[in-house]
């Protein structure tokens, strides 16, 4: 149905009668959507079934990545490229008058993520089928994704997000393959034939309904599935009041929680990280039983993914399926265990390690419990055994401690693999944060730097760029080999290419001025640099710093007309979790200066600022391959690796960082003449955390830019916002400001001077950003999967024989 324009309009005509009764003629943008959506999924139906035929009948492995976040976005243009047949598709709806561009805009993100680590999850299976892999993802069907962004007063205001609304095109559910989680309850242990056998009474039960994807991969056979699981009653329980059973068993698949940093310890989140994991368990176990088996094989054939703690508990779960419902004996299950599974640590952030109080994870889960504590009793016998009398040792390292249920520990200890997200983390892991496990189990520990669809990042996002790449290093090889990128740098001293690299910046800037116009009504100037921080707001990632350096900017073009050697559009967009009063405060500081900038005169056609409401994949998408500078300030050691760096490298943008996260291989590759770096070192940052001897006060008091820029944040310098800025204010000279805001304040400055002189130098800038490119093939995520696949899971490519 997608062979010709004219066989393609044809069968969206037929397809639009028949699924709504109505002329095309009559038919609403929604419909003619839902209809495009429909022929998607049923021309991709047949490979969808042979896929799984082929992995249902094979002999090879598979992969399960089960993560409690994926960040997809929007879907349509994703497909329709993948199929090859977005051309088509476009001509056909073209000549019916419709707009693609206008049809993509009725998709609804689907935001069940809340940064990186979800988005992470979703480039990932992009390139599992895209690599054909056999690797599916298993996640929950959040009613609602990540709350929807206002802002109203300069502050964010948050309003519940409601991406199924109108139903998800993409989505199968399949009810016969509903499984059962219980809950609560008692277990009762006795021998049954020399066994000890273990019953769950009372427990409460929520089903847990699959709803099921497809993961389409770029001009290939191979579907893949995303299963995504959505909690529904079970049996109702005799006597209970029903609307609050419905209630409370639905409420587990109702909400993402809005924090990726920590969570605050509702029994809820726990109960969601056991329904993914009980309910994808259940589905594997029983598809691996098909194959007709033995169980002591189960690692050669499956392979199962932790991404992050979160879902964790898949260590003693396993272990129960293994021992309670098959039969195993502890041995043989615990080596099954450890060899099925492996984990991602995504942060080194003390707080955001996660850690369940027993008095709630016991009556939750006391089966899993039980065998949380027993492999607590052994791990701790095998520390104490390697080091005897060490009793700190293995009060660190113990899976419970301290009335506590450690989860980092817990997936460390069942898993064969540990790996951290880029290089610096994965050396801060080993050396620092997970030291003592690393000596325990060096084996275990390696890295996989994260990496970025380059298919949704580059192809999608920036089609103008994609089709330069594509003429110049002839076909388009390099979607599918994006290392193939680097003959981008025969064209290093082409200033014709150059120039036409110019243009395409030039015009996606201008697209994006012209979002940005009808957002928000303020007018930005194409020909000033786009200096771009958007990510989740927090403290670490320091929008601060940035903000603080706007506003003197800002001053120093009120003393000096001619203080800044370029104009700039400063812009922002980034959510912050709603019970994060700092991170709101500094959404209201950017808002505010925002305001004060913006209708100034006197700094007119030289400064702006722009807030971009409600970042999330769609818009990123609009925003990438706009950006001249992208921000990635993180306090050195704090970012685990970022993926937006990547994504902008990938457009052209220049990195202003630090040395911190994928910036460090982004340095390598690039080199240091195409990256502006500044501030401390990750090694300086945590000598001045362990050693002390940083005073902001000190920085406060030398430098009159810092002071002035301070003061005002506290003087009535922003209209009607009396003590607003408070506790800004009290961050960084009461507390001494822990992210080295002021410590990098001067070495930022610097940096950002030093990019205005550059960007003068338009051949040279070109050339920069070039060799960006150029070299940002490495960070496909293509290139990481393989990594994985390779490394870790030891999965091949189902077609290959
Ligand atoms: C890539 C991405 C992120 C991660 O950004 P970082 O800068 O790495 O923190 C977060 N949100 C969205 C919508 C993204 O696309």
């Amino acid at each position: 149905m997608f062979s010709s324009v004219p066989q393609f309009k044809n069968a969206f005509l037929k397809k639009l009668e028949m699924m709504f009764g109505t002329s095309f003629e009559e038919s609403t943008s929604r419909e003619q959507f839902q209809t495009l959506g429909h022929m998607i999924r049923e021309h991709v139906s047949s490979d969808w079934i042979k896929t799984n035929e082929l992995y249902r009948a094979g002999a090879k492995k598979q992969v399960y990545y089960l993560s409690i976040e994926f960040l997809l976005g929007r879907l349509l243009r994703h497909n329709l490229i993948n199929l090859g047949v977005e051309k088509v598709v476009c001509e056909g709806l073209g000549e019916l008058g419709i707009e693609l561009d206008q049809l993509e805009e009725i998709e609804a993100d689907a935001g069940l993520g809340n940064g990186g680590l979800g988005r992470l999850a979703a480039c990932f299976l992009d390139s599992l089928a895209s690599l054909d892999l056999p690797g599916h993802g298993c996640g929950i069907r959040y009613k609602h994704g990540l709350f929807e962004q206002k802002i109203v007063d300069g502050y964010q205001v948050e309003l519940p997000e409601q991406w199924l609304r109108h139903g998800h095109v993409w989505e199968i559910r399949k009810t016969d393959d509903a499984v059962e989680v219980p809950f609560w309850g008692e277990i009762e242990s006795r021998m049954e034939n020399g066994r000890l056998v273990f019953r769950h009474l009372n427990a409460e039960t929520i089903m847990a309904v699959p709803y099921d994807l497809p993961v389409i991969g770029y001009e290939t056979q191979t579907v893949n599935t995303l299963r995504l699981w959505n909690a529904e009653p079970s049996r109702f329980p005799a006597n209970a009041d029903i609307f609050k059973y419905k209630k409370d068993t639905e409420s587990v698949s109702e909400f993402l929680y809005p924090d990726d940093t920590h969570d605050d310890g509702k029994i809820l989140r726990l109960k969601q990280q056991y329904f993914l994991v009980a309910s994808s368990l259940k589905a594997i176990v029983n598809s691996f039983k098909k194959k007709n088996k033995s169980l002591l094989e189960f690692h050669d054939y499956v392979s199962i993914h932790i991404n992050d703690t979160h879902p964790a508990i898949a260590v003693p779960e396993l272990m129960r399926i293994l021992m309670d419902e098959e039969g195993l004996g502890w041995g043989d299950a615990w080596d099954i265990t450890v060899q099925t599974l492996s984990y991602t640590n995504h942060t080194t952030l003390a707080e955001a390690l996660e850690r369940w109080p027993i008095r709630i994870f016991k009556p939750l889960l006391p089966r899993i419990f039980m065998i949380v504590e027993e492999i607590n009793e052994r791990f701790c016998k095998q520390v104490w055994e390697q080091y005897p009398g060490d009793w700190g040792r293995v009060e660190s390292m113990a899976i419970i401690a301290h009335d506590e249920v450690r989860m980092a520990p817990l997936a460390i200890v069942g898993s064969h693999s540990v790996n951290g997200v880029a290089q610096l983390h994965t050396e801060i892991l080993k050396n620092r944060e997970m030291n003592l496990f690393y000596q325990f189990y060096p084996e275990r520990f390696n890295n996989k730097t994260n990496g970025i669809t380059h298919r949704r990042w580059l192809l999608k996002a920036n089609p103008g760029l994609s089709g330069l790449i594509t003429d110049a290093i002839g076909g388009s090889d390099w979607v599918s080999s994006p290392q193939k990128l680097e003959e981008l740098m025969r064209f290093k001293d082409d200033s014709a290419f150059l120039e036409k690299l110019h243009d395409i910046k030039q015009a996606n800037k201008e697209r994006l001025a012209k979002r940005i116009l009808d957002k928000t009504g303020i007018q930005v100037d194409t020909e000033s640099i786009f200096d771009v921080q958007v990510k989740r707001l927090h403290a670490y990632k320091r929008q601060l710093l940035n903000v603080l350096h706007i506003m003197h900017l800002y001053n120093a073009l009120k003393k000096d007309p001619e203080a800044l050697l370029y104009p700039r559009t400063f812009i922002f967009g980034a959510k912050a979790s709603p019970g994060y009063y700092f991170a709101k405060k500094v959404i209201k500081l950017i808002n505010c200066v925002a305001d004060k900038v913006n209708n100034d005169p006197a700094t007119n056609g030289k400064l702006k600022v722009v807030f971009l409401e409600n970042y999330r994949v769609s818009l990123a998408e609009d925003i990438f391959p706009a950006a001249d500078i992208s921000e990635q300030i993180s306090t050195a050691s704090k970012e685990a690796s970022g993926t937006g760096n990547m994504k902008f490298m990938m457009n052209g943008a220049m990195t202003l960082g630090t040395l911190d996260g994928a910036n460090v291989e982004i340095t390598d590759l690039v080199g240091r003449e195409n990256i502006f770096l500044f501030g401390l070192t990750a090694e300086e940052v945590l000598d001045y955390q362990h050693n002390g001897g940083y005073h902001s006060l000190e920085y406060y008091h030398h430098d009159e830019r810092i002071r002035g820029v301070v003061d005002q944040l506290v003087n009535g310098f922003f209209p009607d916002t009396e003590n607003h800025f408070n506790e800004i204010y009290d961050t960084l000279l009461g507390h001494n400001d822990q992210y080295f805001v002021l410590r990098d304040f001067a070495s930022y400055a610097e940096a950002h001077q030093e990019i205005s002189r550059s960007y003068l130098d338009r051949n040279a800038w070109l050339q920069k950003s070039l060799v960006n490119i150029a070299k940002s093939g490495y960070f496909s995520s293509d290139r990481t999967i393989m990594e994985y696949a390779d490394q870790i899971w030891k999965v091949q490519s189902a077609l290959k024989v």
